[in-house]
């Protein structure tokens, strides 16, 4: 499995297994660590915390080997929500935390420097930011001298914006990219489907490779076996200059939930 090297040093997976909505508990989530997705991301108001603590504390495969994503809220302190999120999770450490979004005002220092401490107490090895713009990013790294190793957004190419890969690509920040499916609402693109028959893959795994030739990491949920399985099966092909070029010109700011937070 490809890894991507955070800032601070940390190998993070190339993939991970979005929790947002799973069903199947547990179960679903043992599925995806069967199948070879070594990072999983959820959050204190998804409810699955439980479930994929329970799936990482019971499965053969070594805690380290596992790199587990949480998040707190914007209204939280980022200590005590970390404390809460490894009780609800019953894990000893997080791999990344992040802030879930920005506060509606201001970037959230005082929370990230919730965070830092986190860190500094071991609760948690990296920490980061989702759906930041980079203006707020800037002014958590100025406020506390630590800069987020990642900055979970929504991504796809229907949707995404050259500054914040130019910006984060410059700042060694990670794009992990959400709804990179687009919650299956553009599956259908003829672009996207030619480009899937040319290489025998389906329009996920096209989505998929897309984020992968990008250097951003895309985080699919399926609590569907075949698609857990599918979305997984994408080091096995590349896409040409050319493909890439196309998927990139696809981009219509498209968000599937209410607008891309980050834009
Ligand atoms: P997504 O991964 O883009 O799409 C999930 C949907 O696509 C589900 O309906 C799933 O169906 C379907 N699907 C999965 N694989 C498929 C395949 N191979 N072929 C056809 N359909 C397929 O959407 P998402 O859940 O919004 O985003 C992924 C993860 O990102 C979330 O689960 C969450 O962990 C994270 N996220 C973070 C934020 C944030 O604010 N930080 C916001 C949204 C999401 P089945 O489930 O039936 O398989």
């Amino acid at each position: 499995m490809e890894r991507l090297r955070l800032h601070t040093g940390a190998g993070m997976p190339a993939i991970g297994f979005g929790t947002w909505q799973l069903e199947g508990g547990a179960e679903t989530v043992r599925a995806a660590l069967e199948a070879g997705y070594r990072m999983i991301d959820t959050s204190g108001d998804y409810g699955t915390q439980p479930a994929v603590g329970r799936a990482i504390r019971e499965s053969d495969i070594p805690r380290a080997q596992v790199f587990l994503v949480t998040k707190v809220e914007e209204d939280e302190d980022g200590l005590e929500a970390t404390r809460d999120r490894l009780d609800d999770l019953g894990l000893d450490y997080a791999d990344l935390v992040l802030i879930h979004r920005p506060p509606r005002h201001g970037a959230g220092s005082d929370i990230w420097e919730g965070l830092i401490q986190a860190k500094r107490q071991g609760l948690t090895r990296d920490i980061g930011v989702s759906n930041y713009t980079t203006d707020q990013i800037e002014e958590i790294t100025e406020a506390t001298g630590e800069r987020p190793v990642v900055n979970q957004v929504e991504w796809s190419p229907f949707g995404y914006t050259r500054e914040m890969l130019e910006f984060c690509r410059s700042n060694g920040i990670v794009i992990q990219a959400y709804s990179p499916l687009t919650r299956g609402r553009r599956l259908d693109d003829h672009t996207l489907q030619g480009i899937g028959v040319r290489h025998g893959k389906s329009s996920a795994q096209v989505l998929l490779r897309w984020n992968i030739q990008l250097g951003t990491s895309p985080l699919p949920k399926a609590s569907d076996r075949e698609h857990i399985l599918e979305n997984f099966t994408v080091f096995d092909f590349e896409l040409s200059h050319e493909e890439m070029d196309v998927l990139n010109g696809l981009n219509e700011r498209y968000s599937a939930l209410a607008g891309l937070a980050y834009a």
